[in-house]
Formats: structure tokens, sequence, C-alpha cells
């Protein structure tokens, strides 16, 4: 259909008083399976043509866009402003009643992906020699930057926060030279949606933060356990709650473990309590967000973070595969979808079924511990991150004074290394708990020793918290009350 229009003033160049025929332009009609639900186009539109959609559409999960077209004009504002190759196109490009609509080669519209196989399945990681290195004195921050490093992070999204940011900060510097990227977010909320998007796309990726930003992403942490999205969370707890300070505290056990946003949810989490374990938890990290298809979360304190020690590096270095089930441009990942939406109860209700039966396999085989002195011990001394560096001290102490203490050091906080406490239990008399916090470790020890069926011994607690360690003197009357010492 052609379309008259008067010309008159009309456009630069038309005659005064000359009645001229526009050529007719296509409106736009839309491909739902390709339509994301970005509403660009509604913003485009002049005319108000396009409103919100309502239904999900099942192919995709995601909701597209309505056309009301009486008052379309056909300027093709809408199929410019859209980003995808096929949301919106010109109707006349539609296909006929017999016609199917082809799906262009996406490799010849884009030109083809530096991907190295395009086989269906993983392409498996591979393992890089290191030359032979002198041993560095590094703060934790920085050596927990390494450790992503060699596990083939190149892609760190984050905010900076004390006393976290040293960590982003040689991730900035660095990753630029091994075409990496480092993106300083608007906010942790904004870190922790980049970090679904890159581990949905199969990259190893991380994030530096500390306990008040921990808190902003925990409703993306949900998306990426719902969706099964690796990614690897180094958070440096500082004191709380709210702003608090920026001093070290361990209060964000209870989060981590318990508390991983809505829904159900878990991770695996790492407690280093030195630079090296910095370094080599959270390569382990990256190793076992992959395996399991799931966030983990690191987490030291802000003591850890600053304090310098003596790192050694591995002696290989990783190269990063592709996982099969990457959204990755490319043909052989083209058909993938990351999602944590399952609209139908049942399909949700077998979805987590999944999920729990991934956790039990995490619970069993992930449980890691760092036993001193455990073998003969009577008092048993439960501490973990900087405290455990104290706690181990105390023990010496007590050891002096002819008390059996040993330090049974937690390395995974979730899932708690039960089996091997409930197997140095039989010799214990009286458990201690020492923590930097309001008792949130010992209510991870309860819980695990209350699913055991595990009766304990008496339990008693040294705790400090708003920025203050228990220090090793208090530690050590916590491990001598009622205990006989020799003189
Ligand atoms: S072609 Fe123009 S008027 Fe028609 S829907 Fe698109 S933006 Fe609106
Ligand atoms: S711009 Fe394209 S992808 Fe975005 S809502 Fe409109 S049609 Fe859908």
């Amino acid at each position: 259909m052609r379309s008259l229009r008067a010309g008159i003033g009309y456009h630069v160049g038309t005659p005064v008083g000359f009645a001229m025929t526009a050529p007719s332009r296509p409106k736009p009609y839309l491909e739902p399976q390709y339509c994301k639900g970005c509403l660009r186009c509604i913003e485009a539109c002049p005319k108000g043509c396009i409103t919100a959609g309502t239904e999900i559409n099942p192919a995709t999960g995601l909701v597209p866009v309505e056309l009301h077209l009486e008052n379309c004009t056909g300027c093709s504002l809408c199929m410019q402003a859209c980003p995808e190759p096929y949301g919106l196109r010109p109707e006349s490009e539609r296909p006929g009643p017999d016609g199917d609509f082809v799906l262009e080669d996406p490799a010849k519209l884009f030109g083809e992906k530096c991907v190295p196989n395009q086989s269906e399945g993983d392409i498996p990681e591979s393992l890089i020699a290191l030359p032979p290195c002198a041993p560095m004195v590094l703060k934790g921050t920085y050596a927990s930057a390494i450790g992503a490093l060699l596990a083939g992070c190149r892609h760190v999204f984050g905010y900076p926060i004390t006393p976290s940011t040293e960590g982003a900060e040689l991730m900035a510097k660095i990753l630029p030279k091994l075409n990496g990227s480092f993106v300083q977010a608007v906010s942790e909320v904004a870190a922790v949606n980049m970090m679904y998007g890159a581990g949905g796309a199969g990259l190893p990726c991380m994030t530096f933060t500390s306990s008040p930003g921990f808190s902003l992403m925990l409703e993306g942490i949900s998306y990426m356990i719902g969706a099964e999205v690796p990614g690897v969370f180094v958070n440096i707890m500082r004191g709380g709650p709210g702003l608090g300070n920026i001093a070290p505290e361990q209060a964000d056990i209870k989060l981590a473990c318990r508390g991983l946003g809505h829904g159900n949810t878990r991770a695996i989490v790492l407690a280093p309590s030195t630079p090296q374990e910095m370094l080599d938890l959270t390569r382990d990290a990256f190793a076992l967000s992959f395996r399991y298809r799931n966030p983990v979360v690191v987490l030291g304190d802000g003591y850890l973070g600053q304090m310098t020690g003596t790192v050694r590096l591995p002696a290989t270095m990783v190269r990063p595969g592709l996982p099969a089930w990457a959204v990755w441009g490319d043909r052989a990942h083209r058909h993938n979808l990351i999602s944590s939406i399952a609209l139908s109860e049942p399909d949700l209700e077998v979805h987590n079924q999944h999920l729990n039966r991934k956790y039990a396999v995490m619970a069993t085989c992930e449980q890691r511990v760092d036993c001193h002195r455990c073998a003969d011990a009577e008092v048993l001394v439960v501490a973990c991150n900087t405290p455990a560096r104290m706690a181990k001290g105390a023990v010496e102490s007590a050891r002096a004074q002819g008390v059996k203490a040993g330090l049974f050091r937690p390395i995974t906080l979730w899932p708690f290394p039960i089996q091997a406490l409930v197997d140095v239990l039989p010799g214990v008399r009286r458990l201690v708990i020492v923590e930097a916090g309001p008792g949130q470790l010992e209510d991870e020890l309860r819980l695990a020793l209350s699913h055991a069926g595990v009766m304990p011994p008496p339990i008693s607690s040294v705790r400090r918290c708003g920025g203050i360690l228990p220090p090793e003197d208090e530690i050590l009357a916590g491990i001598l009350a009622h205990e006989e010492v020799l003189a």
C-alpha cells in the first residue's frame, strides 16, 4: 500500500503546494523466540505501538514484547533499536505461509568466533608447567589474586571495598596485559550479575569483596546457584553489622554457610588462614566451582587480607577449557540456555532435587580440615582463619603446661568437616570454640554434630568481635580453665 502525503512545507527541497507520493515503508513484525524482552524498542517507538509482553515464551523462558501497529508509520526506529538480529524485522521479510523462517548462519553475520574446537562436548582444560620461582612475600589479597590467575581466571568484576580492594586493584593492573578484563562495576549488584554472564559463558570469573558488599551480592548468588553458574567470591570479612568498620571479623560465616540468597542455596565455603592458603584455596575454588557448576566462597578475614606471608607458587597453571553447557556464540553452543526459572511446579521440584543431590555429593566429598595435635587431644580447640593462628600458639603453650590440647581447624566451613571431628572426639573432654565473631562458627559446629547424631562434650567459647581478634593469652586461659596445670 502506498500513502499520499501533502508536501506543503514537508521536506526541504519539496516544491511548496505539490502533492507527493511517499514510498511505503514496511512495518515491523516480531519473531518472539528471538526477543529477549529488553524493551529498547518500546522506548524507540514514537507512536506507542509496542508494549511490554505479559506471556513467557516457553521456548526461551523470556517475555517478548507485543506489537499494536494501527498507528505504525514504518519509521523502522524500533528495528534499528533492537539488538537481536532476528528480533524485530521488516514485515516484507516475513516468510510466506509455506516458508519457514531460516536462521542465517551467525558466522556470516558476525564472523567466526575464535574458538579452538567447536566440538559438542567439553573442551578440557590443560595444565601448563611453570618455571621454578623463588618464594615470594605477599599480602593475602595479592596471593588470592595470583591463585585466581593461575587457575585461568581472566575475568574479574568488582566494586572497591576495604579490606579487599588490593586484590581487585592488582587484577586491574595485570589483566589487561593478559588479554583479560577487569570491570569496576557501578555496584556489587552489577558485579555479581556480570559474573552471572561471564560464568554462564563458561569463563572462570571472580570478585573480591568484603562483608557489606557480599550482602549486596546475595540475590545474584542465588540466581547463579539456581542456574548452575560457576564463579568465585573472595569475601574478606570485616566488622559489622551495617557499615561496621574495616577491622577483621568472622561474622559472615552464617551468611556464607546458611544465607546465600533466597531459595535452596548452598556453596562450598573455604576458610584460609595464611597467605599461602589464600593462593591455594582460591585456585582450588575455581576447580570446585566448575566441578559442581556452582559458586564457591573463599572466606578470609580483614587481617588475613592485609597480612603478608611467604607464598610458594605451584608447579603448574591452568589453561581453561570450555564446558559443553557454556552459552557461547558459536554453532556448537548456540542452543544452550542458562536460566534459573522453572515456572512449572514439578519442574522446579525436580530441579531442587537435582541440586540437593549435588549438595549431598559436596557435603560428602569436599570436607577439609587441618588437625594439629588432635590425635591425643583432651581439650580440643576449634578455630579458623586468623584466630586459628593464635589458637595454635595457645595450644603449644597449653602443651608446655601439661595439658593435652589440640587444634581442629576447619578449612571447609560448609561442608563442616564433621567426619574428621567425629573421629577425634572419643578422647576429647572439652571443646573450646575460638572466633572473632558472635558465635557463628560454634553454630556450624553444633549443627554438624546434631545432624551427625553426636552428643558433644562440654563446649566453651573464646569470642571477640567488633574487629578485635581473640588474643593468644585469652585462648590459653580458655583452654586451661578447669584443667590441672603443671606448676
Ligand atoms: S516502525 Fe516506527 S512506528 Fe512502527 S512500531 Fe516501529 S518505531 Fe513504532
Ligand atoms: S528491542 Fe528487540 S529484543 Fe528488545 S524487546 Fe524489542 S523486539 Fe525484543
